[in-house]
């Protein structure tokens, strides 16, 4: 008899720990799964799959949407979506130069959730969750520990600090996953940020479309729409041409047709996505369906994720045979976050070669032929 209740609030608490309250039960409850039994009628676990249950280990959690077990041969360890949300017992490795927070993000906040890393953009952590969790997390620091959802006066402290702050001209509503939250508290977010900065581009960082589409309906689209008029960006995670399904391009779509547009930042990853031919589908896909790819991500050093990184030699590769089958339109930028907080830059093989005895410079085609090119005197 003492047992219901028991095992009841138990449960809605870690429920309540997910998501946003609003959406525990409407949205996301029977959607998801989190537990090694739930994955076992899925598909069989691997040795090392298997070992990071039993090591019980402290890093992210398991969740993913049954959407995203979907995409899943359960048939193939190797699997492209498998290798991005099951945990293997890698993740407990710990190698070389990684650490928990590489790109610095602590010693650049400025505020708990704010992270004033470049003078001119700013990014906000408005909720620690996500609807799937992927392994290569590079924000693994933050992503599902207890953070939660934003609260009011942090809120209303973030709008404090850019409408003080007239430097930022853009900021990143990120996470965790900001549509996690509900319809309610994003707008809440939205409204107090403009309110403070009518000007600001806001760019809304989503994994959603890619892992759970559902989540974009018609009511949060039409929410949003009012945003537009100031800039609103919508940017998305997808890795693997998979992943682009008729749903997940029904969830963009809509973004782009109510006047949000889509960039993608693609993460390079070992065994998902590290093969020239792999990344030409995805990024002419995403081209096809009206999303720009905006970054290739070099893996950052982040623990616990070296067996998800590809070597930069090989990046540098593929980056090289991208260039040399994709338009302009559908070529993304490879790039690295430097660690100890260095920041972005653009990786790539130079086509410049420097400059002759007589100031010509010296260039290579994508090719590698010759070429030359001379200042005006
Ligand atoms: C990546 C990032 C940005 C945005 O950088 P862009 O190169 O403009 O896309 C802003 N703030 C932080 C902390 C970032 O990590
Ligand atoms: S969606 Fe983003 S924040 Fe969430 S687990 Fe994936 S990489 Fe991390």
């Amino acid at each position: 008899m003492f047992l219901v209740p028991l095992f009841f609030p138990m449960d809605a608490v870690r429920l309540d720990q997910r998501f946003d309250t609003w959406y525990i039960i409407g949205m996301y409850m029977h959607a998801t799964i989190s537990t090694r039994e739930e994955l076992e009628h899925h598909l069989v676990l691997t040795e090392d799959e298997s070992r990071w249950f039993e090591a019980n280990g402290d890093t992210l959690p398991l969740l993913i949407s049954t959407y995203y077990l979907s995409l899943m041969n359960p048939g193939d360890p190797d699997d492209p979506i498998r290798r991005q949300v099951v945990p293997s017992i890698r993740e407990m490795d710990r190698i070389g130069l990684e650490q928990m927070d590489p790109l610095a993000e602590i010693s650049h906040s400025v505020l708990p959730r704010l992270i004033h890393r470049y003078r001119n953009r700013v990014a906000f952590l408005v909720t620690d969750r996500c609807a799937t969790y992927c392994r290569h997390c590079f924000r693994r620091r933050f992503t599902a520990t207890e953070c939660s959802h934003v609260s009011e006066s942090e809120l209303d402290a973030v709008a404090a600090y850019v409408h003080d702050h007239a430097e930022v001209r853009e900021m990143l509503l990120t996470g965790g996953d900001p549509l996690t939250l509900s319809d309610e508290r994003l707008m809440q977010v939205i409204t107090a940020i403009r309110n403070a900065r009518p000007d600001l581009v806001l760019r809304l960082c989503s994994r959603m479309p890619a892992t759970f589409p559902q989540r974009i309906t018609d009511d949060l689209i039409a929410r949003l729409k009012p945003h537009t008029c100031s800039a609103l960006y919508l940017m998305t995670q997808f890795n693997h041409p998979r992943e682009i399904t008729r749903q997940s391009v029904q969830a963009v779509a809509r973004f782009i047709d109510a006047g949000i547009p889509v960039m993608n930042q693609t993460v390079l990853l070992r065994g998902v996505n590290d093969d020239a031919s792999v990344l030409e589908h995805l990024m002419n896909l995403l081209v096809a369906n009206r999303v720009k790819p905006y970054y290739l991500f070099q893996g950052d050093l982040v623990s616990g994720t070296a067996h998800l990184r590809v070597p930069l030699e090989k990046g540098l590769e593929l980056e090289s045979v991208l260039r040399s089958r994709l338009s302009g339109l559908a070529m993304p930028q490879y790039a690295i976050d430097l660690p100890e907080g260095g920041g972005k830059v653009p990786l790539g093989r130079s086509y410049l070669e420097g400059k002759d005895e007589s100031g010509t410079w010296m260039f290579r085609t994508v090719s590698g032929e010759p070429r030359n090119y001379s200042d005006p005197d």
